[in-house]
């Protein structure tokens, strides 16, 4: 298999004559559009509170802005960006959120009810499909699509807002695509989640993971978005995790651990591992073992993910007993360690199954679409 293409520069912006995503602006470049137009101060105040505390879906709703400026805005603005296509839920309160953006492309975002709080888990997309290949994920068989804009990225969690009628608990970037190979949308969109002018979320309620995009786990580190990391590791050996995640031909694991260990981190703050469990393949204890030493010294917490099993992928689940196994050698060598389970199949809540049912004639298969910090990736 080729290894893939990674673009960790790629901002895609909107064409020159789409309008202006008004969700895809920090409250700043807003500030300063409302200035061109020769508004006051708090006509922005006033937007924001529309886009992010209302979230209505477009201009005319806005009723305390005149009608003057509405049509202004109107002329080279726009709100929503996303239309819900679909929605599915499961009796244990798993929804599944298709979206259709404004030129087709479908993506997809699962909203995850906690069973010990009123709160829930939402885990969205970044780019339209993935380049990474990984051979255990539905939407490796896409290809890369796009990369998806700051505006597409921050509508998953307004939209899903609006139709939940809450606020999230923690929102993590495990859905379709590989969050540092579209660092610049991503990063944006983060921005704006969290400045508490937009959405306001803390940045320790958010995650983004990742396949192991060495150069992004550092910018990342760098950049002062100050997010939690999760790294999908699935193999403690390169030559075992080359067969299973192509990007591990570009970046080694010794460069990986590295990346993983330069990661600023607050005091108590971890960094999620996540492992996929296939069975003959990954699951043996003497890989649990190595494992261990691989990590030894990162903060970290390791999520064990036993895989669905799912057509098209050539790879089988192993028994619980074999799970709990390796589990009990990583806790004995001394780490967090948690199965997660798949949650959600029922509704077809599998990474990228959903968007690949609703992309033309692509086919159809199974894969897994994992439980809060525990995606493939
Ligand atoms: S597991 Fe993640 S990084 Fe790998 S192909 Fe799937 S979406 Fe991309």
């Amino acid at each position: 298999m080729a290894e893939p293409a990674i673009q960790e520069h790629s901002p895609a912006p909107p064409a020159q004559s789409t309008p202006i995503e008004l969700r895809g602006m920090t409250a700043e470049l807003l500030a300063a559009m409302v200035a061109e137009l020769g508004q006051p101060r708090y006509r922005t105040d006033q937007l924001l509170h529309w886009l992010y505390k209302v979230r209505v879906d477009r201009l005319s709703a806005m009723t305390n802005l005149s009608l003057k400026l509405r049509a202004e805005l109107g002329e080279r603005c726009q709100v929503d960006v996303l239309a819900l296509e679909r929605e599915t839920a499961d009796a244990a309160g798993t929804r599944k959120l298709l979206w259709r953006c404004s030129d087709g492309a479908a993506i997809e975002s699962v909203l995850m009810a906690q069973s010990d709080a009123d709160r829930s888990t939402l885990c969205i997309s970044s780019q339209v499909g993935c380049p990474l290949g990984c051979t255990f994920c539905l939407t490796a068989t896409m290809g890369l699509r796009r990369h998806l804009r700051a505006a597409e990225i921050v509508e998953q969690v307004v939209l899903a807002e609006r139709l939940s009628g809450e606020r999230m608990q923690t929102i993590v970037f495990m859905g379709m695509g590989e969050p540092l190979a579209n660092f610049d949308n991503v990063s944006r969109a983060i921005e704006i989640l969290t400045d508490t002018h937009c959405a306001g979320y803390s940045p320790r309620r958010i995650t983004v993971s990742t396949a192991g995009v060495v150069p992004g786990i550092d910018k990342l580190g760098a950049s002062m978005l100050d997010v939690n990391l999760a790294v999908s590791l699935n193999a403690p050996l390169d030559d075992l995790r080359r067969e299973l995640m192509p990007i591990a031909r570009r970046y080694e694991l010794a460069e990986l651990v590295a990346a993983m260990r330069r990661y600023p981190l607050k005091p108590g703050q971890r960094i999620t591992v996540e492992y996929v469990l296939l069975a003959g393949v990954n699951d043996e204890l003497s890989l649990a073992d190595q494992t261990a030493r691989l990590l030894r010294g990162i903060a970290c917490k390791i999520n064990l993910i036993p895989l669905n099993e799912a057509e098209g992928i050539p790879f089988r689940r192993p028994g619980s007993a074999v799970v709990l196994a390796f589990q009990e050698r990583l806790r004995a060598a001394g780490y967090h360690a948690f199965i997660r389970e798949s949650k959600g199949r029922e509704i077809r809540a599998a990474c990228g199954q959903l968007a690949t049912e609703a992309g033309a004639g692509r086919r159809v298969i199974a894969a897994s679409m994992l439980a809060p910090g525990s995606r493939g990736d």
